[in-house]
């Protein structure tokens, strides 16, 4: 394959080709591949006249909308990094990255720099903000109303439309090339304080390319944006996937299923990809259809487990099958994926479904505790070498000698391979659970509950049990309507795992709770129990 230099030359050759193509679609708005490079032209020359230089960084915090997108290729343009920030962030957490970050400007709504970023920005070398009013979307009587509120305008921050319209030429002399750091992404920190993972335009175009070209969307496809763009699966699958593509990307600010199923029948998407939980809560929903998934030639799950019934499950009754893909932070999303007009294989004795195979110039290894490769078949953690892994962590030297010797990633995540090629995730390293001696993989014992007819989600964990240690605990959420007793769950498990798997104890929660990215998080269950 052969990916663009920078990702903004991906969306150059895009706007270059078809000017007037729609770059981005939201609700009733669109922009031209031509009116998305000017608007973000005069940003980029609007911060170059602020004292923005090369190599400087800019904290983004928004959702999906319009104003993301060319806040994005503005910073790219003034020979930026941009760090992702995830809009929910508190104070605390904000500041935090603005600091490690090394941040000088901020794009936000006009709420959060009213509200936690201005107090989190003080004392820390953040010179510039611009503040987006963002078109938000409300569910008021369940009557869906676009509306804005525009806050008077801050003393010290601009506004991002002003400042995009004015025309301000781009500054000369900023031209990025595939070493350059395009993003800084923080992990979300569940293991110490969040660290900043560094993935050039070259990690990302890579997999930009690669999503293009091999998954069998057509040139100039419609690519909706499921997945929040703060988050690397979504910046890199959907956004630069799409700009790789020449195609227009489906905006709706964040993830409410009945938004995203009215989206679909709008704009007739080929492409989207999204954690497993998106396409729960979308094949829950009261006016999901066959039609709304017509228009797709691929449709991606990626960023935390895919349970094989709920793959199942939605072919049967949505006719539309999606693929399992693997991927982290540190490795700008995808490192496997499913080819196009094939099935991930289920492994027999697990019942785990694959996550495809690795894609061209990606080494994947399994390696034991002492780093040596196992053989064949056999499990243990996964690491990765490639053109998407990052080159290191921000400013931590030991991390980036642990998480990537010799640039191959250590995922902590543990797998295993099989004679096809194809890679399985059993579960993350850290989430094994210790039942007087026995490993249980929370993973596996999930799977089976997602078996039962009444389960919507499911989560497994380890509880601390004076005579085991620790023993396995299931929280679940049931479908709209569903009905079952919590003994009954335990029971079904029995009849299908060893003894030592099935959950003590099942508690039933309305929701379980999730990361931004609609990742189910079992560490804030653990710390329930
Ligand atoms: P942190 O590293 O701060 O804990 P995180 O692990 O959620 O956050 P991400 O980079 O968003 O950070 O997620 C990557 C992880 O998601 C992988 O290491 C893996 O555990 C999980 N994952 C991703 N795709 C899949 C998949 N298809 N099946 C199972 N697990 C997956």
């Amino acid at each position: 394959i052969e990916p663009a230099e920078t990702v903004l030359h991906a969306f150059r050759a895009a706007a270059a080709a078809a000017p007037e193509r729609t770059a981005f679609a939201y609700f009733d708005g669109r922009i031209s591949y031509r009116e998305a490079d000017e608007l973000s032209d005069s940003v980029a020359g609007y911060l170059a006249a602020q004292g923005f230089e090369r190599g400087d960084r800019l904290a983004l915090m928004l959702q999906n909308t319009p104003h993301f997108v060319v806040a994005l290729l503005a910073a790219w343009k003034a020979g930026g990094t941009v760090v992702p920030v995830n809009p929910m962030y508190k104070s605390g957490e904000l500041a935090h990255l603005l600091e490690d970050g090394g941040v000088k400007a901020v794009v936000c709504s006009d709420r959060a720099w009213e509200g936690v970023l201005r107090g989190a920005a003080e004392g820390t070398s953040v010179s510039i903000a611009i503040t987006a009013c963002e078109l938000e979307l409300q569910s008021r009587n369940d009557e869906r109303v676009l509306s804005f509120e525009r806050l008077p305008q801050a003393a010290d921050a601009v506004d991002l439309l002003e400042v995009a319209r004015a025309g301000h030429p781009a500054p000369a002399g900023r031209e990025l090339t595939g070493d350059d750091v395009a993003l800084i992404s923080y992990t979300s920190g569940t293991s110490g304080r969040p660290k900043g993972a560094m993935n050039t335009h070259a990690n990302i175009t890579y997999n930009a390319e690669r999503q293009a070209t091999g998954l069998g969307i057509p040139e100039g496809g419609t690519y909706f944006a499921l997945a929040p763009l703060f988050h690397i699966t979504g910046m890199v699958v959907q956004l630069a996937g799409c700009f790789a593509n020449s195609g227009t990307l489906a905006l709706a600010y964040r993830f409410d299923p009945g938004v995203v199923l009215d989206a679909f029948a709008e704009h007739r998407p080929h492409f989207t990809v999204g954690p497993s939980t998106a396409f729960m809560a979308l094949a829950a929903h009261p006016a999901v259809s066959r039609e709304h998934f017509t228009s797709f030639t691929y449709i991606s799950s990626g960023g935390a487990p895919l349970p094989p019934a709920l793959v199942d499950g939605i072919e049967e009754r949505l006719g539309v099958y999606i693929h399992n893909g693997y991927g982290l932070t540190e490795c700008a999303a995808p490192c496997t994926s499913v080819p196009p007009e094939r099935r991930a294989p289920v492994d027999k004795v697990s019942g785990t479904l694959s996550v495809g195979v690795p894609g061209p110039q990606t080494v994947v290894r399994i390696l034991d505790d002492a780093g040596a490769e196992v053989p064949l078949g056999e499990t243990g953690e996964i690491a990765v070498r490639g053109p998407q892994v990052s080159p290191g962590y921000l400013g931590r030297p030991d991390a980036t000698a642990e998480g990537m010797p010799d640039g191959e990633l250590r995922t902590g995540d543990i797998g295993f391979m099989d004679e096809g090629g194809w890679l399985y995730v059993v579960d993350r390293k850290k989430d094994m659970i210790n039942a007087a001696g026995f490993k249980v993989w929370p993973r596996e014992v999930e799977d089976v509950l997602y078996t039962h007819d009444a389960v919507r989600e499911a989560a497994v964990v380890g509880v601390a049990d004076a005579y085991r240690g620790e023993t396995v605990k299931a929280y679940v959420s049931l479908l709209p309507g569903a009905e079952v007793a919590p003994d009954e769950l335990a029971g079904y498990c029995k009849d299908r795992l060893a003894a030592y798997k099935y959950p003590r104890e099942v508690e039933i929660l309305p929701d379980l709770p999730k990361t931004a990215t609609g990742k189910i998080l079992r560490r804030e269950l653990r710390s329930r129990s």
